[in-house]
């Protein structure tokens, strides 16, 4: 049995954290591949090292608070001096790039140089393991992961990598633990690419299904999926399994603890998904599956911040046909994809999906992006909206679910409602300042009341 097993940046934070996943790890013979995300904040401090006019001193705190966090790890390795030459090696490389970036600002100088917040981790990663009584090597996954061209957010090359695994990591998987980068691939011509931000959960699915592997087990700092973020509400509850049709629509509406995609493989394969805490191993955590023994109307509640609403006006619209696939070609030209969208006689609106955004962070809308579509029709844009998604099952077929939800959202404005499309969501766009009590007064009633 092959298991992938994936930590996210809180979980290998520090050496304490590491030490905690080279446990479970220790503990489950059947982890062949783990795969690590950088360690908690260095992917923002790369970020924010590729933004233009950064002063001198800026980008020195920058990289010296990066150094930092790698160096507090590498001071509790007992064995250190090769990984230390090799850690070395990968912030000098830190070092030149920021420098580089000042000339270049090229998206694939970029990708090179978030990519190794992942290299150091697994570096780290697989010497505290090794320190722990473990065999663990690092792989550099760009040897597999391989990936379009499109820095920032590439998109994996499913054949290619399932090629390439089985020739060059499948072999190594006996008796050894592969520790490798979460979030990281390349282009056919070797350069770096990254995922998108959060893009580890997605490396860890891939790389179980190019292995054919049983399981994927994605480690982080919560006991599962909860019925709501639970930082949002105190009485949100762990699932104890959930569908992959469930799952998915969590993670496309906001809920942080998966990538989006990262149950595309999983269904492909039909690959089981186990999120859990590495923090606290025992306490159990959620199953993602194919069939599951409990489908209620209710599930979760997902929110996703930061919204942004285009409003189409166009008389041209009025009984004319064409119109939208004119907007639609002109957003996928931009590579946008939507998410919501409803019509009238002469408007359209649409929300656009912010999981598009590329790992730099780069926004979506851009003035070249509104010229062409003013060239169709007026456009007004509006900012500050958060979507909040009511996820279960049977949802466009339940009487009455619609009468309950709206009775909590009473209180509120809720600026556009999108339901129908799928029998597994309602969504509901509201401004951004009441999405925490939105999210909170659903949640109290569709999850802590005895109605059902
Ligand atoms: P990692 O660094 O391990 O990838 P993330 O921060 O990306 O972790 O995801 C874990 C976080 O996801 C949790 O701390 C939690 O606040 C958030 N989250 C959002 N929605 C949910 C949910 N429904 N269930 C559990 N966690 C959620
Ligand atoms: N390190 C990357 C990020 O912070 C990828 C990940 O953690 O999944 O976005
Ligand atoms: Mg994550």
């Amino acid at each position: 049995m092959t298991v992938i097993a994936k930590f996210g940046g809180t979980s290998v934070a520090d050496f304490a954290a590491m030490s905690r996943c080279a446990e479970i790890v220790l503990n489950r013979p059947q982890t062949r591949v783990v795969v690590v995300s950088a360690s908690s904040g260095v992917t923002n401090l790369l970020v924010a090292l590729t933004q233009a006019n950064i002063t001198d001193a800026q980008r020195v705190a920058l990289l010296n608070d990066i150094a930092l966090i790698q160096q507090n790890i590498l001071q509790h390795i007992t064995q250190r001096e090769v990984i230390s030459q090799a850690l070395e090696v990968l912030l000098s490389r830190i070092w030149q790039l920021s420098e580089a970036l000042v000339l270049d600002r090229s998206k694939s100088l970029m990708d090179e140089l978030l990519s190794l917040g992942e290299q150091c981790s697994s570096l780290l990663f697989a010497a505290v393991l090794r320190q722990l009584g473990g065999r663990a090597e690092v792989f550099d996954i760009r040897r597999v992961m391989r990936t379009d061209s499109h820095f920032g957010r590439a998109e994996p090359l499913i054949d290619e990598i399932a090629v390439l695994a089985n020739e060059h990591l499948a072999p190594l998987l006996d008796d050894t633990v592969m520790v490798t980068q979460g979030f990281i691939g390349a282009d056919c011509h070797g350069k770096t690419t990254t995922l998108g931000r959060g893009g580890s959960d997605y490396s860890a699915a891939l790389l179980a299904e190019a292995l054919a592997a049983e399981a994927v087990e994605i480690w982080t700092d919560v006991a599962g999926i909860f019925s709501t973020d639970p930082r949002l509400a105190p009485g949100a509850k762990a699932l104890k399994e959930i569908s992959f049709n469930e799952a998915a629509e969590m993670a496309t509406f906001g809920a942080k603890v998966l990538h989006p995609a990262t149950i595309l493989p999983a269904v492909r394969r039909q690959i089981q998904v186990f999120v859990g805490s590495s923090v606290a191993p025992e306490q159990g955590g959620t199953w993602i599956r194919h069939q599951v023994t409990d489908a209620p109307v209710f599930r979760a509640v997902a929110v996703r911040k930061d919204q942004t609403l285009l409003n189409l006006h166009s008389l041209k619209m009025l009984h004319a046909q064409g119109f939208l696939a004119h907007i639609f070609a002109t957003l996928a030209k931009h590579k946008i994809s939507v998410d919501l969208i409803t019509t009238s006689e002469v408007n359209v609106a649409l929300t656009l999906d912010k999981t598009g955004s590329d790992s730099s962070g780069s926004g979506l809308i851009n003035a070249p992006l509104l010229q062409e579509l003013s060239e169709h029709c007026r456009v007004s844009v509006e900012d500050n909206l958060a979507l909040v998604a009511i996820i279960g099952n049977r949802i466009a077929t339940t009487s009455g679910l619609c009468r309950r939800v709206f009775s909590v959202l009473e209180p509120f404005n809720v600026r556009m409602i999108c339901q129908g499309a799928s029998a597994h969501n309602l969504c509901i766009l509201v401004a951004q300042a009441d999405a925490a009590a939105v999210v909170s007064a659903l949640h109290t009633d569709l999850f802590e009341s005895d109605v059902d």
